[in-house]
């Protein structure tokens, strides 16, 4: 499998806990917005470490950008990305993904479950598309939120912010719950767009065929 050793050109966090990171791009690789690839650390003991991250710059762009939920409890690759600094190299794998547009619906996602839909709002955003596209977006508290304002500016009233552990002015309560989805369906949607933690994708999922939403209607990505 072919492999591809890109240098960090930028690191920032967005969030307390979560990381852009923006590489160079190897040449003649191509994705489309939703789609992830495995990446490495280059560094000893890690360039075997290779974990499932999602494109966030488009396409087009010069540099490839993800945006990285860190756990310095795994011990693993995400809490190794703290140390890393710009001019350090990560080694990417080929491009793989089941998450793509394929028109308007209810975009669903539980924290760092965003970043395949932040590339396809980016890309939507771009091509003057966004349509009737709406976005739950559940979080534990206002500071998990990852690109809020970038959200808020492409979706405007069409985004519902949704904190399990905090009550906060203009975001819901709660969980994304089966109350909660029959509140937010439209009964127009053509799809439905999750991603997310395991357990809040198969709960949402449960709710969503309980209010009558067919299996072929629904595409998701499980982490
Ligand atoms: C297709 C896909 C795309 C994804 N895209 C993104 C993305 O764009 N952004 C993003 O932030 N995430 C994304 N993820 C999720 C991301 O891949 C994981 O969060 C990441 O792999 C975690 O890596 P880690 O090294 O920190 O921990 P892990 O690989 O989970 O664990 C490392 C070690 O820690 C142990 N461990 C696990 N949990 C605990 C715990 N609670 N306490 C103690 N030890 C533990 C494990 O047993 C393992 O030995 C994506 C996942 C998929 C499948």
């Amino acid at each position: 499998m072919a492999e591809y050793k890109v240098k960090i050109k930028s690191i920032e966090n967005v969030t307390h806990d979560t990381l852009r990171i923006v590489t160079e791009k190897p040449g003649g690789y191509s994705f489309k917005p939703g789609q992830a690839t495995e990446i490495a650390i280059n560094k000893n003991g890690w360039q075997n470490e290779k974990r499932p991250f999602t494109f966030t710059s488009l396409p087009g762009d010069a540099d490839l950008e993800f945006i990285i939920k860190t756990y310095p409890e795994h011990n693993g690759a995400t809490d190794k990305l703290l140390d890393v600094e710009v001019g350090d190299e990560l080694i990417l794998d080929e491009v793989f993904g089941t998450i793509d547009y394929r028109g308007e619906g209810l975009f669903i996602a539980g924290g760092a479950g965003i970043t395949p839909f932040v590339a396809i709002f980016r890309d939507l955003q771009k091509k003057e598309a966004l349509g009737m596209n709406r976005l739950v977006f559940a979080n534990k508290t206002s500071r998990d939120i990852i690109l809020k304002e970038e959200l808020d500016e492409i979706l405007g009233n069409r985004v519902v912010h949704v904190l399990s552990e905090e009550k906060a002015q203009d975001h819901a309560h709660g969980l994304v719950d089966k109350e909660f989805l029959k509140e937010h369906i439209s009964g127009g949607e053509n799809f439905f767009y999750l991603c997310g933690p395991p357990p809040m994708m198969d709960a949402v999922e449960k709710h969503l065929y309980d209010l009558g939403v067919s299996k072929k209607s629904i595409i998701k990505e499980g982490w």
